[in-house]
């Protein structure tokens, strides 16, 4: 940034501003190739039982470009929200985790993010309907998460659609919950089933007031009858604690396994199943 060269603030501050521009012009065009190209990829992360049976994955993408190798989803998310890329990103990852879902034996779940974006966009739901029909997955086994955000303006739209997707059976979870913006209110009057506890209070459990803060979650999510989701679950200790105060809790985390191609995540969990 122009503060941290110093110097001549203006001038610095014009070049890197420009730069910075033309870097998310060129991600937003490589990844509008990519989409077409096949360079995306989902990866599945285990989702299991306090007592360690496998429930279901979380889908996350990876995009595996040509000459940088394996890019993560912190690189080029951010930039594709900020037009409607995401929208066309978010219509791949629906179609392929549809199709995912659907070799997924049962009762085995999937969570997919859902940026609030894409969510607002016109033919949302019919969008996820379209997949459905096509895919022939089990609607009752598909999870939506969805961020706080999308509940800070038009939220009348936005309880219409989540209403008309949960008529079809599919469920709505909070992912991390705890860190956006808006107030605790839509929590009772919005059609959700999970709430997903932010991989930061789960890595810092050691700290009370971290505790402090995933008690409260629980407690909130019991009260009105949500399952809780603990994502970032590293150790032992954190696993322990967290079953400890909810036996009904999902655990993802390394701990289990990290998010892999979906070949592997087949051969490591679901082949063994029985
Ligand atoms: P998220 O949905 O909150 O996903 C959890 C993130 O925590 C994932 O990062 C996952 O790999 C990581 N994680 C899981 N367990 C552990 C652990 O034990 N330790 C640590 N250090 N990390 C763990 P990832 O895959 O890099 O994704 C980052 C974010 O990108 C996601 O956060 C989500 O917001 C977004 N994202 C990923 N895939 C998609 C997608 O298909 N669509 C949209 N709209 N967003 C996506
Ligand atoms: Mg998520
Ligand atoms: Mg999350
Ligand atoms: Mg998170």
């Amino acid at each position: 940034t122009a503060k941290a060269n110093g110097g001549n603030q203006t001038a610095v501050y014009d070049v890197s501003y420009s730069t910075e521009l033309e870097h998310r012009f060129e991600i937003e065009r490589e990844l509008r190739a990519a989409i077409d190209s096949g360079d995306l990829r989902l990866y599945l992360q285990a989702q299991m039982s306090t007592t360690g049976s496998l429930l279901g994955a979380e889908a996350l993408i990876r995009w595996q470009h040509p000459e940088r190798g394996l890019i993560s989803p912190a690189e080029f998310i951010g930039i594709a929200e900020q037009t409607d890329l995401i929208a066309d990103i978010g219509d791949w990852v629906i179609s392929q985790a549809l199709i995912e879902l659907s070799k997924l034996p049962e009762p085995l779940t999937l969570a997919i993010n859902i940026s609030p974006r894409h969510f607002r966009k016109y033919g949302f739901v019919e969008q996820v309907e379209r997949h459905l029909a096509h895919s022939g997955a089990d609607a009752s086994r598909l999870i939506l998460e969805v961020t706080e955000n999308l509940f800070v303006d038009n939220t009348a739209d936005i309880k219409d659609k989540m209403q008309a997707l949960q008529k079809r059976g599919v469920a709505f979870s909070i992912d991390d919950f705890g860190t956006g913006y808006s107030s605790l209110a839509y929590l009772r009057k919005l059609p959700l089933q999970e709430l997903k506890i932010d991989k930061a209070f789960v890595q810092s459990i050691d700290d009370p007031s971290q505790r402090a803060i995933i008690d409260s979650i629980i407690a909130i999510a019991t009260n009105l009858g949500f399952r809780t989701v603990a994502e970032g679950v590293e150790t032992k200790a954190q696993a322990d604690y967290l079953a400890g105060k909810d036996k009904a809790m999902v655990l993802q985390g390394y701990l289990f396994a990290k998010p892999q191609p979906t070949a592997e995540f087949h051969q490591r969990f679901v082949n063994n199943l029985n």
